[in-house]
């Protein structure tokens, strides 16, 4: 039977298009059932089981649905049907894995696909996973179930009618086999209409307190659903009202209204900025501060800004410590409104309002990147309304610098939210909430572990439970009544402190892709498994595409315990008195082709990342740690760059080839280096690594002559015991020279590359560059330079290197190192960008000093690397074939975007992990150590402990707001001084301090809950600052002693992976 269906649908640029489409119904289509009797359904299961497609545990992929479905006393045994705003609002619970035998109707998903993809795959997901046991059900193409849109329905309206219509027709089909299939809707008109059709309907909390085993689930119900009237907040007057989205397109348009990004200050979520256009067409920055001016905008959100008169412009932010949870603190905007928050959740969103209210909720809330907040459904013929455009004030003469300030403005509109979902604490100020003996849920305040992130109000049964605890909550929406967002438990995490808790935290909140490999990405292995050998024929050897470097004395050179050599080295005198030197990388690409699931995995991830206690992988493990790993002694894939180089190390000429090779050493920089210092030694592999030494040095010098720079990060290791993985001892991790020599040669070769591609794919290469830093950045620090007599060149990253070399103080040693380290903070980040979307000149990497440069030396842990080699091998093999994935500017734009964003996470994350065990190592003990002020904030200071590597802040101000500041924060001088001006503390300054961790229960305060590393001042002494000296007796003397037992043989990990250096600056 063939009908024709019409659909609407919104274009990309948002305009409403009807498309009609031919649409077959046929009368074969299976209810689900296992073990249905209706011959269709059972012919669907006999063909399905021909097909030899009966799963483990006996699940029909074709009628996955249990015989034997959950029971309840209201309906017996039944199926859930949900509605479409029943997945949007509420997947976080559906995915849980007790929801199983679940009814996925096409109107559904067809619905979902144009509301969200993000929740669509989710689904879809889900469904894949046989042993959730949900089935989609086509009843748009079920010739009983297919229902025509009436004269006077909307598409809304006909679509429940056709969720109505399947869930009666599958309650009939299956009256014989006793199940129920169970419409689950909040929508008070369907619900309606089901109970006059005979339909068995619910809403969600009626089909969620089924499961009484999980009384959770009820708690993860959004708050949308919350009534509670009761209580206001008498101080709080409530947000203004958005602009709607005609008038924020027409301001925009108008250039009356500014749109950006928001971002929050890291250390003050009262303070937000955001870089837009300005008419004149110059980017500038545009303050945004204070809870009422942010009007309800988060971190990430696509703001519409207007630019406040010119009198009510601030100064560029404070640069002062504040914590959403530090109650006394004043708010920028108004003292009053610190007070303790209001318990109740005032509910604003009903949710019998209509569909086009549900949409705009949704839109607003649940579904993040994929939708947009401030649009509202277009009416049906596709009418988008003419509002009158709001009275606005025209922007200040921006130019004018008469007044004091930066452009100021106020949020008007929220263009996208980019809501996520939170890990997050109860705020121990909720804490005693929980021992209400009635099972009544209570609303409570949580803090995210992101202190950039509001307060979020939850409603919980369980607040006993979550005390103490991490978990996730995700924001459903913010009503303008209520101070703060409103949002939903979506999952428990563990104990705060415990350290599997603590790491799935951070990997968390710094987006990493973390859950094994799935079985689709573990098929794109080679089926012989960890038994592959090279096979001639196969790789290509006997037709010269491979060339076979098996003979050659290779050897690779790595930190101890390295499992992914990606790299391996090799040197040889040439008769004509030059070398021959090749950099072997791991061949990658020979095992992961494009577009497969694999290929898609690991360009998800993009990059591997290195924990203290454990390494989140790009790749399985077959490949990364044995089939693509150079180890000695075995034969592997190679992609080969080799230069013929003279005595200078000048580069003659230099060749690319795919290779096989046979590495003869796996050595760690020690052992190089020892070989190299023993003289006895005079086998080739040593005499190699004293050439390949030799060369490096003057590659290395030619370079830093060249004005590459040489910073520094401070770089921890941690010794941590055997069994418990606790770190028992931390220390600065030495450099050798041998490290030196292996990036020497990686430079050279990224080089090389970066050169070969970008000749070949002059608009589609893969490169890295590195911007030079704007001169203020460094202000701050020549401003503390002054005094010392000391200033920094920064017109060229050469004449930065020699000042560098210069900034020497005889009387600190580590002076010039601790400046290193604070001039690597004014860089600007290292990016991934595709060749044809900027000009030649930008493609500078400033730090290296090289005017090209891309990753292409560790493809086993840098999808980048991945990118470089698939480009350099069509650059080498005029045979190659490749797709559009090497030449599409725009996707391959689009993954830049991604990789730079990932290796961010990825560092942060690193970073985050190395505080973690800090904090675990210092906790209960008490240190007394030298540090150097590194920052000055309004109200404390950095501080760096060099023995450590670690920092942390000395607060200044107490944190009650009525005490006055001990040390005045003095903008011009850049320093924190005594009122009476006999002390100051300014950056370099070399303090004493004593660490703290505080070993107080987690759940007793705040600043337990976020583990902060405290520090006190012992040195200088300042009044009412400094720990007073009897204190400071007894802390010396119930000091506790480092652990006795420590393991010397504990395992020591590198935190950071091989090249340490190219990790952090380049
Ligand atoms: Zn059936």
């Amino acid at each position: 039977m063939l009908r024709n269906k019409s659909f609407v649908k919104r274009t990309r640029k948002g305009n409403i298009v009807r498309t009609v489409k031919e649409h077959y119904l046929r009368d074969d289509i299976a209810c689900g059932y296992e073990s249905c009797k209706h011959s269709v359904c059972v012919s669907a299961r006999n063909e399905a089981e021909e097909q030899g497609k009966t799963l483990v545990g006996g699940i029909h992929p074709a009628t996955p649905l249990s015989a034997s479905p959950r029971n309840s006393v209201q309906w017996g045994p039944h199926y859930l049907v949900p509605d479409t705003n029943a997945f949007v609002n509420q997947i976080d619970i559906l995915e849980r894995p007790i929801i199983n035998d679940v009814v996925v109707l096409s109107t559904v998903l067809d619905e979902l696909r144009g509301l969200s993809m993000v929740v669509y795959n989710r689904v879809r997901a889900i469904v894949r996973d046989h042993e959730r046991r949900w089935f989609v059900f086509s009843n748009e193409h079920h010739r009983e179930t297919f229902v025509d849109r009436a004269a006077d329905e909307s598409p809304n309206d006909r679509n429940d009618r056709a969720i109505r219509v399947a869930v009666q027709w599958l309650g009939k089909h299956l009256e014989g086999a006793s199940i129920r299939p169970v419409m689950v809707t909040n929508d008070e008109d369907n619900l309606r209409k089901a109970a006059a059709d005979g339909v068995t309907a619910c809403r969600m909390e009626e089909c969620l307190g089924v499961y009484k085993e999980c009384p959770e689930l009820l708690d993860m119900m959004g708050s949308v659903n919350i009534t509670d009237r009761n209580a206001t907040d008498s101080n709080w007057e409530g947000y203004a009202e958005y602009l709607s989205p005609v008038q924020i397109q027409a301001g925009i348009k108008a250039g009356i209204l500014m749109q950006g990004t928001l971002q929050i200050a890291p250390y003050n979520y009262l303070e937000g900025s955001i870089f837009a256009a300005f008419p004149d067409g110059k980017e500038r920055r545009v303050l945004v501060i204070g809870r009422k001016d942010m009007n309800r905008a988060i971190q990430g959100d696509k703001i519409a800004v207007q630019i406040l008169p010119r009198s009510q412009w601030r100064k560029a932010p404070s640069a002062a410590l504040v914590d959403e949870d530090e109650d006394a603190v004043p708010d920028v905007d108004t003292k009053t409104e610190i007070t303790q928050a209001a318990p109740s959740v005032p509910d604003t969103d009903k949710t019998n309002e209509g569909r086009a209210r549900k949409r705009a909720r949704v839109a607003g809330g649940k579904l993040g990147n994929s939708s947009s907040a401030a649009t509202t459904e277009a009416t049906e013929d596709g009418e988008e309304g003419h509002e009158e455009l709001g009275e606005f004030v025209k922007p200040a003469d921006v130019e004018d610098d008469s007044v004091d300030g930066e452009p100021t403005g106020r949020v008007v509109g929220v263009i996208r939210r980019n809501w996520r979902s939170y890990c997050a604490f109860l705020d121990p100020n909720f804490a005693h909430k929980g021992t209400k003996a009635s099972n009544a849920p209570v609303s409570v305040s949580v803090l995210a572990m992101d202190r950039r992130i509001p307060k979020i109000k939850i409603r919980t049964r369980q607040v006993d439970v979550l005390s103490g605890q991490r978990f996730v909550v995700a924001i459903d929406s913010w009503p303008k009544e209520s101070r703060y967002p409103h949002g939903h438990f979506v999952r428990a995490l563990g104990d705060a402190g415990d350290k599997a808790t603590e790491t799935e935290v951070l990997l968390l909140e710094h987006d990493v892709p973390f859950q094994p490999f799935t079985k689709n990405v573990r098929a794109d292995l080679p089926p012989e498994g960890d038994k592959w050998l090279l096979d001639v024929d196969r790789d290509q050897i006997t037709s010269g595409k491979r060339r076979d470097l098996r003979h050659i004395d290779i050897c690779s050179i790595d930190p101890p315990g390295c499992t992914d050599i990606d790299d391996a080295l090799h040197a040889i005198r040439l008769p004509n008195g030059n070398f021959q030197v090749g950099v072997h990388i791991a061949d990658v690409t020979n095992f992961v082709k494009p577009n497969t699931a694999m290929d898609k995995e690991a360009a998800h991830r993009s990059t591997t990342v290195y924990l203290v206690d454990r390494r989140i992988d790009m790749l399985p493990e077959l490949l990364g740690t044995n089939l693509c790993s150079l180890m000695s002694n075995v034969d592997r894939l190679a992609f080969s760059c080799i230069w013929e180089l003279d005595q200078d190390a000048t580069i003659v000429n230099v060749t690319f080839h795919k290779s096989v090779i046979h590495s003869k050493a796996s050595l760690t920089y020690e052992e190089a280096q020892n070989r190299i210092d023993d003289p006895s030694l005079k086998d080739s592999i040593t005499n190699n690594i004293r050439d390949l030494n030799m060369l490096a040095k003057k590659l290395r010098k030619r370079r830093i002559d060249a004005g590459a720079l040489t910073l520094s990060s401070p770089e921890v290791r941690f010794r941590l015991e055997n069994d418990s993985q606790d770190p028992v001892d931390v220390e600065m991790k030495a450099l050798k020279e041998t490290n030196a020599l292996v990036e020497e040669f990686m430079l050279l070769a990224n080089t090389s590359v970066a050169a070969k591609i970008y000749e070949h794919f002059p608009d589609s290469a893969m490169l890295r560059r590195h911007p030079e830093p704007p001169a203020q950045n460094f202000d701050n620090l020549q401003h503390a330079l002054k005094p010392l007599d000391i200033q920094l060149e920064t017109g060229s990253s050469l004449a930065l290197a020699q000042s560098l070399d210069r900034a020497v103080l005889a009387s600190d040693p580590y002076f010039n190192n601790l400046l290193r380290i604070l001039t690597t903070r004014c860089m600007m980040q290292a990016q991934y960008f595709c060749s044809g979307s900027c000009t030649p000149e930008e493609f500078r990497h400033y730090g290296l000093a090289t005017a090209i440069y891309t990753h292409f030396t560790s493809p086993i842990r840098r999808y980048a690397d991945v990118m470089v080699h698939r480009l350099l091998h069509a650059s080498i093999d005029r045979d190659a074939v490749y797709g559009s994935e090497l030449t599409d500017k725009i996707k391959m734009n689009e993954q830049c975007d991604v990789l730079n964003h990932r290796h961010r996470m990825a560092q942060q994350a690193s970073r985050s992990s190395v505080e973690l065990y800090t904090n675990l190592f210092f906790k209960g003990k008490t240190v007394e150590e030298t540090g150097y002020v590194t920052q000055i904030l309004q109200n404390g200071f950095g501080v760096l402990i060099p023995s450590y590597g670690i920092e942390g802040v000395v607060y200044t101000a107490a944190r009650d707001a009525a005490a006055p500041s001990v040390l005045e924060y003095e903008q011009e001088a850049h320093a924190l001084v005594s009122p009476d001006k006999k002390s100051e503390i300014r950056l370099f300054q070399r303090v004493r301090v004593i660490l703290q961790v505080d070993d107080k229960p987690v759940s007793a305060n705040v600043s337990s809950m976020r583990r902060k590393l405290s520090l006190r001042l012992i040195e200088p002494m300042i009044a009412g600052l400094s720990i007073e000296a009897d204190e400071l007796k007894a802390l010396r003397a119930a000091k506790k002693t480092k652990a006795a037992n420590a393991d010397e043989d504990g395992k020591i990990v590198e935190l950071v992976a091989k090249h340490p250096e190219q990790i952090q600056t380049i």
